[in-house]
């Protein structure tokens, strides 16, 4: 991020947006706590504190479109050891929503936007993605004490409904098994849904609450629809 040698005279402050926001970062006293915990301190000069005090200054072009609201991973220590509970992965979302989404970096903003056209982040049609999950329970079928496995899709009245992380279709399969042969061996009474099976929400990354809703309400409306009242989302 370029830092400037201007210096901002009280009149120029503009907390604009940023005032209304759900979190307190006015209250920082610069203890550093929240840079000295954070695990991406440094990646690029990244420094949460330094974050915190331009979101204070009402910096709102510079945090809006630098790099640093990307590289926080979100992970939350910094708001555990913050001594005045400024929540920052809060304050990251938030900036982060304020981006342009043709200028959201990396496949975020694609994989969001597949996912509310077709409901899987990949695109993945629905007969590809039940050839997958019966190839990989057929997979497991061949294991000892597995014998017979099926996986159920749709199952109505089941116990419990799993969403799916796309990559656990696409290129982790291996990971599908570990979950589904807990599941076997407990006994569970599971099931996945054929459709809006995704359990990822980049809407989360993305700061849009809008995105996160929909996809929130999708497995809502799969839950109802199959009468299932236990709902494990991995993700
Ligand atoms: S830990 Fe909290 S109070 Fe301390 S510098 Fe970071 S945001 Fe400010
Ligand atoms: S939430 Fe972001 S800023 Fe806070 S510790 Fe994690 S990576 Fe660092």
């Amino acid at each position: 991020m370029n830092q400037t040698e201007k210096t901002i005279g009280i009149g120029e402050l503009n907390h604009g947006r940023f005032k209304t926001l759900p979190f307190s970062h006015d209250f920082c006293i610069t203890c550093g706590l929240c840079s000295s915990s954070c695990p991406a301190s440094g990646i690029d000069g990244f420094d949460p504190r330094m974050l915190v005090r331009m979101v204070g200054l009402g910096l709102e072009d510079d945090v809006v479109n630098a790099r640093w609201p990307w590289i926080c991973t979100m992970c939350g220590k910094c708001e555990y050891v913050c001594p005045m509970d400024i929540r920052i992965p809060d304050l990251v979302r938030s900036i982060r929503g304020l981006r342009e989404k043709a200028k959201i970096p990396g496949i975020l903003q694609k994989g969001l936007e597949a996912a509310l056209k077709t409901g899987n982040n990949l695109a993945l049609p629905k007969e590809d993605f039940i050839y997958i999950v019966e190839d990989v329970a057929g997979e497991i079928a061949e294991e000892p004490g597995f014998e017979g496995f099926k996986v159920p899709i749709d199952k109505k009245g089941a116990n419990l409904l799993s969403t799916i992380h796309n990559k656990l279709v696409n290129t982790h399969t291996e990971d599908l098994k570990y979950w589904w042969k807990i599941f076997h061996a407990a006994k569970e009474d599971w099931t996945i849904t054929s459709e809006n099976w995704e359990g990822t929400s980049w809407g989360l990354f993305t700061g849009d609450d809008e995105a996160v809703k929909v996809m929130a309400g999708r497995i809502m409306e799969q839950m109802k629809r199959l009468e299932i009242k236990n709902l494990l989302w991995p993700e």
